[in-house]
């Protein structure tokens, strides 16, 4: 480095830079390191420091405080950070889908804090298998011989073809080989089980006989597949379970469904689209169902497998059952979720996700009302207002736009469209930088915030929040 008067300068005040152990010395960190150790504030303290010393700009202690506890902030908060689901979409895949009612969070932390007779028959003091922990409660719920459980639906449904069909060809109408995000294909789930896949049909028709003339000699299975996450409409036609497990069993085959979302009660009944039941396909004659559990559930994350006990056994048997099979903390909220259905009264309102679902509009534009009555005066050139949307339930259950709800829309005041469209997606970034984050989606050169998901307890926050991030975005030029 050359000496010269220019350089003089940043070295000073580099050198009058506190030492660490000073720098912690003031009252804020001591009161920090009391509350979360010593040596977590030493480090963050010390790293503060040499980026303060890498920088280009005189830094006082003050501002150097005040960077550590931001960082011991950031340190402290879990990494899957709490946000305001206001997509629109009820069941987020991204957002960690079904939220867990209050019992089936209290069994979580009851088997976390205690050890559980989880694999322990306490009749006969000898080994038990832990499916007995739900199995009798899914027969009960879908109607069905036996049960298993896994991982997710994906697992369920790999393990179920590999047990069942491996080797074999799996016939599947063309209208049913779908991709369900994040690598989810069925072809590459058929390939990675081990079966060759048949197709038959067309994408839109596909009739028995196709199924029939495509038996052989080689068929181990056939697969019927909810086409989740997209409607084919106008001119089609699919065979239904019944007719399709008559097909299967005069071939002495097979048949299994995957559901997806495996409602377990009739959700058509509060105004959502209808969806087949697991214990309809298992009463169409379905061999193996399998269905999530944190879709129309609700409850969390698992794949739920029912059927004819022969084949469930099977499942059971194959060598990957042990590598996808749940863990206690699942397994516990798994039977709290299952046993709403069992019985409560009204599973659709003591399931979180189940209530969201059912949210009347008039609910939701209340709520609405509450948050925009929350609101500071907003910045200039920025406005926001209520207005009808439709949200939808999302992960892979029905695709369409279903469930009428309403929108806080954020606005810029432009006659510029970049100006508007530039404003917005900073806006959005503030947002994503808020404490609770707030996801929304832009849409007709609007932030809309679709109120479905938020709850009484958090309007008060929201309203904050969002006046906080309007005010932190400033006003459009
Ligand atoms: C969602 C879905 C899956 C995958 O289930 P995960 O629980 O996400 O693993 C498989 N098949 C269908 C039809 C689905 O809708």
């Amino acid at each position: 480095m050359t000496d010269n008067a220019f350089s003089k300068a940043p070295e000073d005040w580099r050198r009058a830079l506190p030492a660490v152990d000073r720098l912690l010395d003031h009252p804020a960190l001591q009161a920090l390191a009391d509350q979360h150790g010593k040596r977590l504030c030493t480090r963050l303290a010390r790293d503060t420091l040499s980026e303060a010393r890498k920088g280009t700009a005189p830094v006082d202690e003050h501002t150097l405080v005040e960077r550590v506890e931001r960082k011991l902030a950031a340190f402290t908060s879990p990494n899957a950070r709490a946000v305001f689901n206001l997509t629109g979409t009820v069941i987020h895949t991204n957002l960690g889908r079904a939220l867990l009612s209050e019992p089936a969070i209290d069994a979580m932390a009851h088997v976390a804090r205690h050890p559980v007779a989880l694999e322990y028959d306490l009749a006969t003091g000898g080994r038990g298998d832990r499916d007995d922990l739900i199995e009798a409660l899914l027969c009960e719920l879908t109607g069905a011989e036996a049960a298993t459980v896994v991982n997710n639906n994906a697992a369920a449904v790999v393990l179920t073809l590999g047990a069942l069909g491996a080797g074999h060809e799996a016939i599947v109408s063309r209208g049913e080989l779908i991709e369900i995000g994040g690598a989810f294909r069925m072809p590459d789930i058929m390939a990675a089980a081990g079966c060759r896949l048949r197709e038959v049909g067309t994408t839109n028709r596909t009739h028995p006989k196709d199924y029939r003339e495509a038996i052989n000699e080689n068929t181990g299975l056939l697969v019927k597949v909810h086409a989740s996450n997209y409607a084919v409409e106008g001119f089609t036609k699919a065979v239904d379970e019944a007719e399709l497990a008559r097909i299967a069993h005069d071939a002495g085959l097979p048949l299994v469904v995957d559901l997806g979302s495996g409602a377990l009660i009739d959700l058509s009944r509060f105004g959502l689209p209808y969806e087949t039941r697991p214990g309809e396909a298992v009463k169409a004659g379905a061999d193996v169902v399998t269905f999530s559990g944190d879709k129309l559930l609700g409850g969390p994350q698992a794949g739920i497998i029912v059927g004819k006990r022969a084949y469930i056994e099977r499942i059971k048997r194959h060598p990957l059952k042990r590598a996808l099979r749940l863990d206690k903390l699942v397994l516990a909220a798994l039977e709290a979720t299952l046993k709403h259905y069992r019985d409560d009264d009204r599973p659709d309102q003591t399931l979180p996700t189940l209530r969201l679902l059912t949210r009347e509009a008039n609910d939701i534009r209340a709520a609405g009302e509450r948050v925009l009555a929350g609101l500071d005066p907003l910045p200039a050139g920025r406005t926001a207002r209520l207005e009808p949307c439709m949200s939808q339930l999302g992960s892979g259950s029905l695709p369409v736009d279903r469930l009428p709800s309403v929108a806080l829309v954020l606005d810029v005041d432009s006659p510029k469209r970049e100006v508007r469209e530039r404003a917005l997606r900073e806006l959005e970034r503030a947002f994503r930088a808020l404490p609770r984050p707030i996801i929304g989606r832009i849409k007709e050169g609007a932030l809309w915030l679709d109120l479905r998901c938020l709850t009484q307890d958090d309007e008060a926050l929201l309203s904050a929040q969002i006046t906080r991030a309007l005010h932190a975005a400033g006003s459009p030029p």
